[in-house]
């Protein structure tokens, strides 16, 4: 391997479905180079996309996929997993208590201490003072109720809320697969 392992690390490819879609938004996909590589050798992507860096060996030399597609389609699933970056996104990473933007927390509605469940439905961004504030209360008891009602969300809705929120670090050359539909929106 002729490039160094801090560079190699930083080198994801973005993973399309047959259609050219991500596979999935949230999380986004994204495979290590490794996997990438191991993906084309097995003849199960096609290259849409390189980055400049090689890998090579005394038997083959190939430049690091940036963009691959599945050659086979898959249904994209219709829900997106329950992570703490995505009630996150649902909420627009805003405070479901006083609307700030900033020291979220994940809180639970009804406290797991009153048999409240690490749900959905139950589970609301809140910053640390108002998390603090709400304790151990049932929300109607200390007059705190989340301003929109905790709800399992649609892929769909994370991500036009995803649009206002893009993710820290996007190559180039994912651009015109993650954002292709945004002019459409009036
Ligand atoms: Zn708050």
């Amino acid at each position: 391997m002729n490039r160094s392992v801090a560079a190699l690390e930083s080198s994801p490819a973005l993973v399309l479905n047959a259609d050219f879609r991500p596979l999935s938004y949230y999380p986004l996909s994204l495979w290590s180079w490794q996997d990438a590589v191991k993906a084309v050798f097995l003849d199960r992507v096609n290259i849409v996309s390189e980055y400049d860096q090689q890998v090579s060996s005394p038997n083959f030399k190939m430049r690091l996929p940036s963009v691959v597609s599945l050659k086979t389609y898959v249904k994209p699933a219709l829900f997106p997993a329950f992570t703490r970056f995505n009630v996150f996104l649902r909420d627009r990473f805003t405070c479901q208590y006083c609307g700030v933007q900033s020291d979220l927390t994940f809180d639970h509605v009804i406290p797991r201490s009153r048999g409240g469940q690490t749900r959905w439905d139950n589970v609301v961004a809140a910053c640390s003072p108002c998390n603090l504030a709400k304790g151990g209360e049932m929300p109607e008891v200390i007059g705190m109720l989340p301003m929109q009602a905790p709800y399992r969300p649609t892929v769909f809705e994370l991500h036009r809320n995803g649009r206002l929120f893009p993710p820290n670090y996007l190559h180039e050359s994912w651009l015109d697969y993650l954002y292709w539909d945004s002019e459409l929106e009036p």
